[in-house]
Formats: structure tokens, sequence, C-alpha cells
């Protein structure tokens, strides 16, 4: 287990450094959607709400999840570790379980009220660049535990396996929330093997049919096998957001932080109506 959280600090957060940042500059040479704040205040912000989250990963998400796979090999308790598997297919397995277990993670939070509260502080950004990719609140991240945990327990995923797929579904993550505009062919085909700018910013719709799709994380599979897949809205006609949370007064880290604690309100703008798509593309509202 040691030795997975030292691949994580000597392989991973550089790794994901040079990402973040090759994915800040491109998206700031080609950008997907025009922003609705100042980028560097909102860069401040969502840094801020990301240093507690990240600490709640290296602190106490990472430690757990690998206890769980130390755990579930030492006992040989997980359907990995009971199959007789040749190991290359055994790491490929992995992968493609706690991917699949992470899609169901990330629907779950949008459909349980109580894990939405949480998750909510990720949405409320009112644009979508590499910064948000980071911007979740610390109780999300320790709450994420009991889940992602006892998926790879039940999984059967080796300590490496757990800290390879984690590098990854953190680029991933940042790859998909960036603004970076990809050449739409290239973009096209990717997207048939993986979550991409465009599907993921569908994701972060105020339109709420919009916002219930697009869950998967790495593999874009999952959304189409569930048939929770959509990629037939122009990024230019997409407003990002939750539409009860609408001020730039709100986006201030104190409020972020309480958010999760505060009676959540409806899925609706601030002047009571709802957020719908009309034929030609164009919201209803709001524009
Ligand atoms: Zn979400």
């Amino acid at each position: 287990m040691k030795s997975a959280l030292r691949i994580f600090d000597r392989v991973g957060a550089p790794l994901l450094t040079g990402l973040a940042t090759a994915f800040f500059v491109m998206e700031t040479i080609h950008d997907l959607r025009k922003r609705k704040q100042d980028r560097w205040q909102r860069l401040k912000t969502n840094s801020s709400i990301a240093t507690v989250g990240l600490a709640g990963l290296r602190g106490a998400l990472l430690p757990a999840m690998l206890s769980g796979s130390a755990w579930t090999v030492q006992k040989r308790f997980g359907l990995l570790q009971r199959l007789p598997l040749p190991r290359w297919l055994q790491g490929v397995l992995a992968f493609v379980l706690l991917d699949y277990s992470n899609y169901l993670w990330h629907r779950l939070n949008h459909q349980c009220p109580f894990l939405w509260r949480f998750h909510n502080v990720h949405h409320t950004d009112l644009d979508l660049d590499i910064s948000t990719a980071w911007r979740f609140h610390a109780g999300e991240v320790l709450l994420s535990i009991f889940f992602r945990g006892g998926m790879i327990v039940l999984i059967g995923a080796s300590p490496r396996q757990v800290i390879t797929y984690e590098i990854l579904y953190e680029g991933a993550t940042a790859f998909h929330h960036s603004n970076w505009k990809l050449p739409f062919a290239i973009e096209k085909v990717l997207n048939k093997l993986m979550v991409t700018p465009r599907m993921h910013g569908i994701h972060h719709s105020i339109v709420l049919r919009e916002t219930n799709s697009n869950y998967s994380v790495i593999f874009s599979a999952w959304d189409r096998l569930h048939g929770t897949v959509r990629l037939n809205v122009p990024q230019q006609e997409i407003v990002i957001g939750v539409p009860a949370y609408r001020s730039t007064a709100e986006e201030n880290v104190r409020f972020l932080l309480i958010l999760p604690f505060r009676p959540q309100r409806e899925w609706k703008l601030p002047d009571g109506s709802i957020p719908e798509r009309n034929a030609s593309g164009n919201l209803t509202q709001l524009l």
C-alpha cells in the first residue's frame, strides 16, 4: 500500500500537474465556450475549494481505497481474486470495472438528494474549465470512500491497479473539464472511446435533462450502454451551471463550503422558470 502511495506522489502528482498545465495552455489558446466570469477570480475560488478536496483525496480517500485493496488481495475476497485469470487480463478487467463503478457513483451523486448537496458545489460553477476539474467539496471526496472503497473490495483490484486507475481517472477528469476546443473531427473519433470536453460540457448545462446525461469518467461506453449519452447540443448554446445559483456574488469559498448544509434550491431560475431547450437548440429561458 505504501509503495502504491509512493507511485501516486512520485509519478502521478507530477504527471497530473504537467497535464493540468498543458490543458490550461490549450484552453487559453483554443477556447471552446465563452467565459462568463473573470478567469483569475474563478481560479482563486476553485483552487481554494480544490486544496481542501485534494487534501481529503491524498489524506483519506487514497489511503482508504488502498487499505480496502490490500485487504481484498490478502483475503482473496473480491471477484478478480477468485477468478483464475492471466495477470494482464485481470489488470484490464480491474481498470474497466473500476471505471464502471465510477459511472455509477457519479450517477448516484445526481440521483440521491443527500449526495447532490455536495456534488452541487462542483456544478454551481458558472464556467467550465480546468479549474473546475478539482472543484469538489471535501465532503463529496470523503463520502466517496464508502462507495469507491467498497467497489474496490468487491472487484478485488490490487493496490497497483487502484493507483494506476486513479492517476488516469484524475487525468481524464482534467481533460474533459477543460475548455479546450479540440478539432471537431478529432474529438468525434476520440469520443467513441472516451469522455471529451464537448461531451462533458453538456453534463454541466442548466437544462436538467442535459445535466442528467454523460456521467462517464474515462470510457464513454457506460453512457451509451445505459442510454444516458447526449451529444447533440452545440457548445455555444450551453449555459453552464445550476439554474438556482446564477449569482456571481455567491461564487465565493465561504458560500461554497457551507452550501451542502443549507436548504437546497429547486432546479429553477431566480425568476421561477425552468430552463428548457426548444427545437432550434436555443434555450427558451435566460438567453
Ligand atoms: Zn456531475
